[in-house]
């Protein structure tokens, strides 16, 4: 098991103060707390105004290719297309894209925070929307054991379990000889 450290977003605490942006961005300035841009910032609101309906995005990988997604949400009546609450920088837009140099941005989790601090964004949000977590996950090792479990069983199920042992015992002889 492996910790992982996430936040969670309550969209209905959000009320679209943008404290988050605005912090984000100051901590990852040059220097630190130089400047405050939101556009440089790990989260970004995706909002509605007149709908009041904020949603806080955290920025998460970089991705080379559009994904050619034609999904739609439609909350509240209102429709949004696949992007809008979409954490990855890509080709086809300017968000989690810093301004200047037009490098990728990505949620670190502030980790050059000192241990024990929570992430900037959670301590700035006063409405509680987003808090700080941390949980114990499988790491890779036990979810590729899993995947090659189901597998093998499968394979068992239609081949029948001497086939599958038969031709592993080959397998294994021609690869050590
Ligand atoms: S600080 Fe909290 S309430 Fe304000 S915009 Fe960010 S998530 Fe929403
Ligand atoms: S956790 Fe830190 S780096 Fe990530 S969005 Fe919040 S303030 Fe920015």
């Amino acid at each position: 098991m492996k910790k992982i450290k996430a936040i969670e977003i309550d969209v209905d605490k959000c009320n679209g103060c943008r404290a988050c942006e605005v912090i984000c961005s100051a901590f990852h300035a040059a220097p630190k707390y130089s400047s405050a841009n939101p556009e440089k910032s790990r989260i970004r609101l995706a909002f509605d105004p007149l709908r009041q309906m904020y949603v806080p995005v955290l920025a998460g990988e970089y991705t080379k290719f559009e994904c050619n997604g034609r999904d739609t949400y439609t909350i509240d009546g209102k429709k949004y297309d696949e992007c809008s609450f979409c954490r990855s920088a890509c080709p086809s837009r300017t968000l989690f894209k810093d301004p200047d140099s037009g490098l990728p941005l990505k949620c670190d989790m502030c980790e050059e925070l000192p241990d024990g601090e929570e992430p900037l964004c959670v301590q700035w949000c006063l409405s509680d929307a987003l808090t700080y977590v941390e949980r114990e996950e499988e790491g890779e090792d036990v979810q590729t054991r899993k995947e090659m479990e189901v597998g093998l069983e499968s394979m068992v199920k239609q081949h029948g379990l001497k086939t599958v042992m038969d031709t592993l015992a080959r397998i294994k002889k021609e690869t050590t000889g």
